[in-house]
């Protein structure tokens, strides 16, 4: 099955500018805001620029140049929200919800980084 990708979805919306955000990172393929319920302290979405609607879609069909952008922008950002330990933080845990079963609410492909305190066990039902 093809993977489809609704251009109405929140996100599209921030990306377009319909919908404002404050982005606290930017980069040529990538951008990262802060989620508007927050579960933790630290709690920032991170997002390619491009139409892709869960990990599987961006990674078989997102260039090398997204997915390479994507992935060092997270870690950037771990180390921009002073999580990342390598960097004096405490850790941060990423999430990515694909699909229904997962709930995921956007369908617009995303990374939850989360930290600024603990984490907890690793799943909720
Ligand atoms: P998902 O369940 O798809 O993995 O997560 C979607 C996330 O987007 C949720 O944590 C939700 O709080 C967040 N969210 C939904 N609408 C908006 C919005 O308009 N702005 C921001 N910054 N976050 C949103």
């Amino acid at each position: 099955m093809a993977y489809i990708y609704d251009d109405q979805n929140i996100f599209a919306k921030i990306l377009r500018g319909e919908i404002p955000s404050k982005p606290v990172f930017e980069s040529d393929h990538t951008i990262a805001f802060p989620d508007i319920s927050p579960q933790k302290r630290v709690h920032i979405l991170v997002i390619p620029k491009g139409p892709y609607r869960c990990y599987d879609h961006f990674v078989t069909t997102a260039s090398d140049a997204e997915q390479l952008d994507f992935f060092k922008s997270v870690a950037l950002i771990a180390k921009q929200t002073g999580t990342s330990e390598a960097h004096g933080g405490n850790g941060y845990r990423l999430i990515t919800n694909s699909g229904p079963d997962s709930h995921q609410e956007v369908p617009h492909f995303h990374v939850h980084l989360l930290g600024g305190e603990t984490c907890g066990p690793l799943t909720a039902s």
